[in-house]
C-alpha cells in the first residue's frame, strides 16, 4: 500500500475537529465546575445576623457565598459625566470605532470595531442591607457579570469627501462613526455578589474574589438569572463538544473507508494476478507437454520485451482488441483498463505463452 492513507486536508480536518473539540470540552468542563459551585453556594441576608454567623465561622471566612443588597457609596459618589442627576460608584466611559474592513478572503466589506480608547472611575462601595449592616465590595473590576447599566450612548457618524472615498478604496478601510458610551453602576441598584465573605478585624464585612479561584461575581440581575445563564452556558459548550467530535469521527470514518477501498482494490489486483500466473503455468506445462521443453530465449526475447517497462516479457493479451503489449504487473498499473495502443476497453486478460 503506497502512499500516506492520510491527506493534507483530511489531516488538519481531524486535528481541527478534535482540537475544537478538546478546547470546547474544556470550556464546558469550566462552566459545569462554575455553574456547580454556584448552585451549592449559600445564600446569605445582609443583616446583623450574618456577623453572628461569621464570628463561629473557622478563619471568620465563608469561601463561597451569595448576598443581595442595594449598593450604597463608602464615602463620596461618582455623577454622569452626561446626566448629572445620575449617581453611581462605578463609571466606564468607552469610546470605539465602528468602520467596515475589505475582507480580501470574502470579497466582502466586513463590520469591525475597536475601542480607541476607555476610562474607567472607581470609588469604594458597599452592599447595604434590611438593617444598618453593610458589606464593602472589594476588587470589583476582577468580578465577572453584568453590574453596569448604559447611562449614555451617542454615535458620531463619520462625514467623507471623494478623496477620502478613493482613499478608502485603497486602504480597504471605511469608518463609519465612533460610538461614546458611559455606563455606570448606580447607587441604590440592587446587586447580586457571589464571592468571598469576610469578617475583618476590625468588625467589617467585605465581599471578595474567592482566594480558591473560583468565578468572583456582581450582576445586577438575580442570582436565579445569573445561575440560568452559566447552566445554559456549559449545556452550549458541551454541545460543541460533541459536534466537533462527531465532525472528527465523520473525518475518521471516511479516511477509514477510503483506506478500506484502497485495500480492497489492492488485494484484488493481487488474487487476479495470482490468477494469471497459475492461468500461464497451466498453458507453460501445456505446451511443453506439446511441443518438449521450452527453447531458451534468444534474440527474440528482445522484440518481445513489454512496452511499458522494457524490462520484462510480453506476457499477456488484452482482449478484446488482442494487442500483446505489455506484461501483466504493467497491465495493472495502467491507471484505466483501456489498451495503451488502441485505447480499446479492456475486458479480459489472458496469459500468452511463446514457445
Ligand atoms: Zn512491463
Ligand atoms: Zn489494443
Amino acid at each position: 500500500m503506497d502512499g500516506f492513507p492520510v491527506t493534507l486536508t483530511e489531516a488538519v480536518c481531524l486535528g481541527a475537529s478534535f482540537g475544537f473539540s478538546g478546547l470546547f470540552y474544556y470550556l464546558y468542563k469550566k462552566s459545569w465546575i462554575t455553574a456547580n459551585k454556584l448552585q451549592n453556594a449559600p445564600h446569605f441576608t445582609i443583616d446583623a445576623k450574618l456577623k453572628d454567623l461569621l464570628k463561629v465561622t473557622p478563619e471568620t471566612c465563608l469561601q463561597y457565598a451569595v448576598i443581595e443588597g442595594h449598593v450604597k457609596p463608602v464615602d463620596e459618589h461618582l455623577s454622569s459625566q452626561f446626566k448629572k442627576e445620575i449617581v453611581g460608584v462605578l463609571q466606564k466611559i468607552t469610546l470605539k470605532e465602528h468602520r467596515l474592513v475589505w475582507s480580501g478572503f470574502s470579497h466582502i466589506w466586513m463590520d469591525d470595531e475597536r475601542i480607541l480608547h476607555q476610562r474607567v472611575n472607581t470609588l469604594p462601595f458597599a452592599l447595604a442591607g434590611t438593617d444598618r449592616t453593610v458589606v464593602r465590595v472589594l476588587s470589583p473590576l476582577e468580578a465577572a457579570g453584568k453590574y453596569t447599566e448604559v447611562t449614555y450612548e451617542k454615535f458620531n457618524q463619520a462625514s467623507y469627501g471623494l478623496g477620502d472615498l478613493l482613499g478608502q478604496y485603497v486602504s480597504g478601510v471605511k469608518p463609519k462613526g465612533h460610538l461614546e458610551i458611559e455606563e455606570m453602576l448606580k447607587v441604590d441598584t440592587i446587586l447580586t455578589g457571589v464571592g468571598e465573605l469576610k469578617l475583618n478585624t476590625d468588625g467589617t464585612l467585605s465581599l471578595r474574589p474567592p482566594s480558591d479561584g473560583s468565578q468572583y461575581f456582581l450582576s445586577i440581575a438575580d442570582f436565579d438569572t445569573l445561575q440560568r445563564e452559566h447552566d445554559s452556558m456549559a449545556a452550549w459548550w458541551k454541545a460543541l463538544a460533541v459536534a466537533s467530535a462527531l465532525a472528527g469521527a465523520a473525518v475518521l470514518l471516511w479516511v477509514g473507508l477510503r483506506y478500506y477501498d484502497r485495500w480492497r482494490v489492492q488485494a484484488k489486483k493481487e488474487q487476479d494476478r495470482k490468477e494469471f500466473a497459475r492461468l500461464r503455468a497451466e498453458a507453460e506445462r501445456q505446451h511443453a507437454n506439446e511441443a518438449g521443453p521450452r527453447a531458451v530465449l534468444d534474440g527474440s526475447y528482445r522484440e518481445n520485451i513489454c512496452l511499458i517497462c522494457l524490462s520484462e516479457p510480453r506476457d499477456c493479451v488484452l482482449l478484446d482488441c488482442g494487442h500483446v503489449c505489455c506484461c501483466y504487473l504493467c497491465f495493472q498499473s495502467l491507471p484505466q483498463p483501456k489498451c495503451p495502443i488502441c485505447r480499446q476497453d479492456i475486458v479480459k486478460v489472458l496469459p500468452v505463452y511463446h514457445p
